[in-house]
């Protein structure tokens, strides 16, 4: 009933990675710069993945123990370099930038949790300054009838909070890897993979059989779903952000503006992204009138000149929840020629290219330069209601109450 698709001008394709998000593109492009033929199966376009959804903004990353950090640190290195390439490999600019993030708060009853985020920062390495209120209006003026009004009484700096725009990122990746010999397939979904004798064999797709010497499951939110379906239990809860997009005349604002889950990111061309929600509604990935009011009452309330300003778009994304703050990254046993790599929750740009270089070091059968046992996709799991995203869960409600 189904037919094999040849994938053009290969003969074997050494890795089929599922899912063209952030996650399965810059594997693709790493697994090519080291020789490797890839193929990218996707069943739609990059504005249905999470990754094209996301705000860019990525917080100091101090070295620390913790698994995850130790991924973003490098990271957040690896940008620097692949920033440059790309500019280079395609003439994109992914907009990568230092810009500085100021984490406000409304309460002066947050005044010691302020205190002690200040000194966590300090103490792994980031630069961070308290701020009062005073202080706010110095360096964002056009905050100035948000403090008056009482909306911003204190907080902190970040001076090494840097952006990334997204969509931009994504267009210089796919160029890149098409650059590099990576065949992208869009318009083709995975319907199953195909184990036999230990190995995964080949992904039964929309259009066919495909073969290849090893397998990527970077389907975000939708990893789940695949993975089960051959025995494995790979936690990605899908979790909804919401986005409004305003365009002004001229941009006003320099640092992001982050006040408890709500955030401003401010593009140098005038436009400002109000973000974000943390929902936990299923596979639905549409904007609900409620939620973007919500957002755009937020920017209003921090730069009341907002108001004049058009909203342009608004749009929402699936995040791949992870279980226990860290993605799942590795092979697999169900078949030895089987990775995965999901579940990076809020954190899949600032984390994609760490995830991709240790993915394809592990995928090439290489020695990785980043332990990878503490993101086993077959670590334990905690219990439901008490993972990483439970608590954002409830900070959300929180902060809404
Ligand atoms: C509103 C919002 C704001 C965010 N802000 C930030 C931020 O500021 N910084 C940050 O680092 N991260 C942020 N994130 C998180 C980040 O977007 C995600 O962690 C990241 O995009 C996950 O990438 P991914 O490639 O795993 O998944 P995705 O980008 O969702 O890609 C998965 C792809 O797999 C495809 N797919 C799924 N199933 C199949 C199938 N069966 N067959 C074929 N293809 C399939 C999908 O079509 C999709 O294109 C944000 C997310 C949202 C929603």
């Amino acid at each position: 009933m189904y037919r094999w698709i040849t994938i053009p001008d290969f003969i074997m394709t050494d890795c089929c990675v599922i899912g063209a998000g952030i996650i399965g593109l810059s594997i693709a492009r790493e697994l090519a710069g080291h020789g490797f033929s890839v193929v990218v199966l996707d069943r739609g376009s990059l504005k249905l993945s999470s990754s094209w959804a996301a705000a860019g903004i990525f917080p100091p990353a101090p070295m620390s123990d913790d698994p995850g950090d130790a991924l973003t640190h490098w990271s957040d290195e690896l940008h620097r370099m692949w920033a440059a390439q790309l500019l280079e490999e395609t003439g994109i600019d992914n907009g990568l930038r230092t810009c500085g993030g100021l984490h406000l708060t409304a309460s002066a009853a947050h005044r010691d949790q302020i205190n002690s985020e200040v000194r966590s920062w300090q103490q792994r390495g980031a630069r961070a300054t308290l701020l009062d209120s005073s202080s706010i209006v110095d360096i964002e003026p056009c905050l100035g009838a948000a403090v008056s009004a009482g909306l911003l009484v204190g907080g902190y700096l970040l001076p090494d909070e840097m952006q990334i725009r997204p969509p931009r990122h994504l267009e210089a990746l796919e160029s890149s890897c098409k650059r590099r010999g990576v065949v992208i397939q869009r318009g083709v979904t995975v319907e199953s993979i195909q184990i036999r004798n230990n190995r995964a064999e080949s992904v039964l797709t929309s259009e066919g059989h495909i073969s290849a010497g090893a397998f990527c499951l970077s389907s975000g939110a939708w990893s789940q779903k695949l993975a089960a379906a051959i025995g494995l239990d790979i936690p990605t809860r899908p979790i909804r952000g919401q986005i409004a997009l305003i365009r002004m005349p001229e941009q006003i604002l320099k640092k992001i503006v982050n006040r408890g889950l709500e955030y401003l990111v401010p593009r140098t061309d005038g436009y400002m992204l109000v973000g974000s929600t943390i929902e936990d509604v299923g596979f639905d990935a549409t904007t609900s009138p409620q939620a973007i009011a919500r957002l755009l009452a937020f920017a209003t309330q921090m730069i009341p000149s907002l108001v004049n300003s058009p909203v342009e778009q608004s749009w929402a994304g699936l995040r791949p929840g992870s279980i226990d703050g860290v993605p799942s990254l590795g092979p697999v046993s169900v078949g030895h020629n089987l990775f995965v790599a999901s579940g990076h929750f809020r954190a899949g740009l600032h984390q994609s290219t760490g995830t991709a270089v240790l993915m394809a070091e592990l995928i090439r059968g290489v020695p990785p330069s980043l332990d990878p046992r503490p993101f086993n996709p077959l670590r334990p799991k905690p219990l439901q209601g008490h993972s990483a995203v439970d608590a954002y869960l409830a900070r959300t409600a929180t902060d809404l109450a």
